[in-house]
């Protein structure tokens, strides 16, 4: 087994090889500019570029027209939620969201309302879920949007698309889903689903880092957004700039394998999962699941252990890569805002560690994670008097604590 072992495959993912070899001739055989329609370079890579619109397409039910390439995630959020806001500013001013979307969204959304709009965001309940009961008692006639997201990319719980779809549609107002975490994982229908936009990105699905897609609806109805990235007219007039052909090409592919391999890498990742989670509670007391126990992604766990401070517990199993809060936040010591939205509990939320299971992990490594976070657990456990005095049947809330003078 080869060390470090990775297990935080929601935050990125490696390129799969098969993906990795069918991008190689873009970089230097088949390098045309997809937009050059004189010659047979840029055909050629207008041709691998269509390709991979359809392969998209086909892992979300969509029409390959319908699919917009970008940078990634952020840049289709960023392009989604403003050019969404900018294009029916004439319908009213009002943006529906929840406490537990990732920062691409939040941050988005608080730009939005420097600019005059509204937003109101809607508080996940203990397992990171909003309602459709929520989604529909907060519309409006003015609501433009609203952004609910697939999956949570930290405690991996699945929210019900399809039916906040049909409140969204029955009322009239446009759905975007930030599928990132979720497209690949579990079926992704946008028709069946009611879904108007949707984002992906191909590092989190064994592409390359730097390229995604947005899912715009072309009819029933046909959205229209305002481009946040003006030139030459690229992609529909919605985001100009000459096309990552390589980037989109291994996005194609990475899509193409995910749609085939789907149901089978789920199970099998699930699976995964739950031994990693019977091992570790069977062996540790005082654990506690964050996130949905059956509606969540196959290949995320994220614990609290009671007694053990998150960061510590990393520290000490050093050669298995895991995260704890958001990736892209866990620069800061700050609490997780998804876990603190949840009500986690100060505690529980410095004490959460996400595990994500992937493509490449294997029995063995999920076992040798186990034993490094049982032995880490015990040893963090043994040092802390809070453990000692539970040990003893203490109930650590009727502890007076003295104050501090
Ligand atoms: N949304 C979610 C749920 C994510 O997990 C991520 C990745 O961290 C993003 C958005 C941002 O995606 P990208 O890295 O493609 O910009």
């Amino acid at each position: 087994m080869k060390l470090p072992i990775y297990l935080d495959y929601q935050a990125t993912t490696p390129v799969d090889p098969r993906v990795l070899e069918a991008m190689l001739p873009y970089f230097h055989d088949v390098f045309g500019n997809a937009a050059s329609r004189s010659h047979a370079f840029g055909w050629k890579a207008e041709e691998a570029v269509e390709l991979a619109r359809e392969q998209v397409a086909a892992l979300i039910g969509a029409a390959g027209k319908e699919i917009i390439f970008t940078s990634g995630s952020t840049e289709a959020i960023n392009l989604a939620l403003k050019g969404a806001a900018e294009m029916y500013a004439s319908k009213g001013k009002h943006l529906i969201t929840s406490l537990a979307e990732h920062k691409a969204v939040l941050d988005t959304c608080k730009h939005l309302e420097k600019l005059g709009y509204e937003v109101t965001y809607l508080k996940p309940d203990r397992t990171a879920r909003i309602s459709p009961e929520q989604v529909r008692s907060a519309l409006r006639p003015d609501t433009l949007l609203v952004s609910v997201m697939w999956a949570n990319n930290e405690v991996g719980t699945l929210n019900p698309i399809r039916e906040i779809g049909a409140v969204c549609r029955e009322q009239g107002t446009l759905l975007f889903t930030d599928a990132t975490q979720a497209v690949g994982k579990v079926p992704v229908d946008v028709e069946a689903d009611h879904v108007d936009l949707l984002c992906l990105s191909a590092h989190k699905i064994y592409g390359p880092k730097g390229v995604g897609a947005l899912y715009v609806r072309r009819k029933n109805p046909r959205v229209r957004l305002a481009a946040q990235m003006d030139g030459g007219g690229h992609e529909r007039g919605m985001r100009s700039g000459t096309l990552n052909v390589p980037g989109i090409v291994g996005l194609g592919q990475a899509c193409e394998f995910a749609r085939l391999e789907l149901a089978d890498e789920s199970r099998r990742c699930a699976e995964l999962r739950d031994h990693l989670e019977s091992r570790i509670r069977n062996e540790l007391g005082y654990v506690e699941l964050n996130g949905h126990p059956e509606q969540r992604l196959p290949g995320n766990l994220n614990l609290s252990f009671h007694f053990v401070e998150g960061e510590s517990l990393i520290m000490g199993i050093s050669d298995v890569a895991v995260s704890s809060g958001s990736a892209c936040t866990s620069a800061s010591l700050e609490p997780s805002h998804v876990l603190r939205a949840m009500d986690v509990g100060e505690d529980l939320a410095h004490s959460s560690i996400r595990f994500g299971i992937g493509r490449f992990t294997t029995r063995a490594e999920v076992d040798y994670a186990a034993d490094a976070v049982v032995k880490a657990v015990r040893r963090l456990r043994e040092m802390s008097p809070l453990y000692e005095l539970a040990q003893e049947g203490v109930d650590l809330k009727t502890i007076q604590w003295q104050a501090n003078h």
